[in-house]
């Protein structure tokens, strides 16, 4: 088995610039209630952890071997001395006999984390605008139940409300997050953050609770559902923190009564950490390793289908061991056997690479890891993890996906009589190539 990082870098370089896209969610598969709150437990941790800066995940996972399980965590990129202080402080800040909920903690997360939060808001704020300009309309003919079925949690806000009107008050909550999404959220003002954080909070859960947001999905996929889709995701995402955290803090009393929680650091070996990779000059030199040569009419009709093709190629890129792949590889190093499925938490999704080298590590060595939602991003900074089985088939994988990219268009020949020339061209050389 012939595998090398720059093969690895160029080829998923290949497939995000040839818009390669997969829905299939390979680590989507049924958990018992106790692994999912597990791994809604590390997601939030992770997500805890997270500064938010471009390209920095965490991973978090327990290791149920030690007596009280050890946390463990590891980063996309170099672990610094910042994050390893950083945890100590969050935990002992969880486990301090004077915090209750998630008030007494804010200060410790806002500190390091205000920048990862600003972006939840933000992210709130753009979903529910786009929610909207899918569903006016809806909204104005829907036929509201009673105020109580439609909002049953509307008293968070306002404990009298009976005699409201639903649309006004409907669009009445979404320019309140508006409103919140655009007040000072920065280190020099901690109390007011925190009172509009906590206010989103309360809309959040407020607002995923109604009965419109739940109804109104179309059967099939279209921009409306999209909306509606990524709305949910993005209240989910505010809830699932603040409602997290409070989680985390009763169950860390129960698990660590004592208040100490063993944590471990995993990282790549330093020499691994992150390299530094030559990718070929241009993309076609990056096919033509894969078998295909085309010639400057063939590579014509490709910049015409993908115009980024060849105008955004890197030839360099700098790699690192994912965080979720880091975690699964000193879970292998070890010998850990999970009795039962094991949960990984990330503090956002990862990656399509990530995905799909966790999904065949459990088929090859028979393990059960999970992780949240699955990705269908392609980040071409992927370090591979030294496991070479696992590695060889997703190399292969990368390959393969990249041939059905450039040739599939076999099925769409007959649709349109220009598709039919340009893709048969690029059938044909693959035909007389390899
Ligand atoms: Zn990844």
């Amino acid at each position: 088995m012939n595998i090398e990082q720059v093969t690895f870098n160029e080829r998923l370089q290949l497939l995000h610039l040839l818009q390669f896209s997969d829905h299939s969610h390979p680590s989507d598969f049924g958990a018992d209630e106790d692994t999912k709150e597990t791994l809604r437990a590390l997601d939030v941790i992770a997500s805890c952890i997270a500064t938010g800066f471009e390209g920095e995940l965490f991973a978090a996972s327990l290791d149920p071997t030690t007596i009280p399980p050890t946390i463990i965590l590891s980063k996309t990129g170099a672990i610094t001395e910042e994050d390893k202080n950083f945890v100590s402080l969050f935990l002992d800040a969880f486990t301090s006999p004077d915090t209750r909920d998630f008030r007494q903690v804010f200060p410790v997360l806002f500190a390091r984390c205000f920048m990862s939060m600003k972006i939840r808001m933000q992210n709130l704020y753009e979903a529910a605008r786009r929610y909207l300009c899918h569903h006016t309309a809806l909204l104005n003919s829907y036929q509201p139940l009673s105020f109580k079925e439609e909002f049953p949690h509307f008293h968070l806000l306002h404990p009298n409300h009976d005699d409201r009107e639903f649309a006004d008050t409907f669009h009445m909550l979404f320019a309140d997050i508006e409103k919140v999404a655009s007040s000072p959220f920065h280190r020099d003002f901690p109390v007011l953050s925190h009172a509009n954080y906590t206010r989103l909070h309360v809309l959040s859960v407020i607002i995923a609770s109604s009965r419109f947001i739940s109804v109104q999905t179309d059967d099939v996929f279209s921009e409306k559902t999209k909306a509606a889709d990524e709305l949910r995701r993005c209240l989910e995402r505010i809830k699932q923190y603040v409602g997290g955290v409070n989680t985390l803090i009763r169950r860390s009393r129960q698990v660590f009564p004592d208040g100490n929680i063993p944590v471990r650091w995993v990282a790549s070996p330093s020499a691994a950490a992150e390299r530094s990779v030559e990718m070929a000059m241009t993309p076609w030199i990056a096919l033509k390793r894969l078998g295909f040569n085309f010639d400057a009419g063939r590579q014509q009709s490709i910049v015409t289908q993908f115009p980024s093709f060849e105008r955004n190629w890197q030839a360099a890129c700098r790699t690192r061991i994912h965080a979720k792949i880091a975690v699964l590889r000193y879970f292998h190093e070890r010998g850990l056997m999970a009795p039962g499925r094991c949960a990984i938490g990330c503090s956002e999704e990862c990656c399509w690479c990530c995905d799909q080298w966790m999904s065949r590590y459990n088929s090859l060595y028979s393990m059960r890891y999970i992780s949240s939602s699955a990705s269908t991003k392609i980040r071409i900074d992927w370090g591979m993890s030294g496991l070479v089985p696992v590695d060889f088939f997703i190399q292969e994988e990368l390959g393969s996906s990249i041939k059905d990219r450039v040739i599939t268009r076999r099925r769409k020949r007959d649709s349109t009589l220009s598709e039919k020339n340009k893709l048969g061209k690029i059938e044909e050389s693959r035909e007389d190539d390899v």
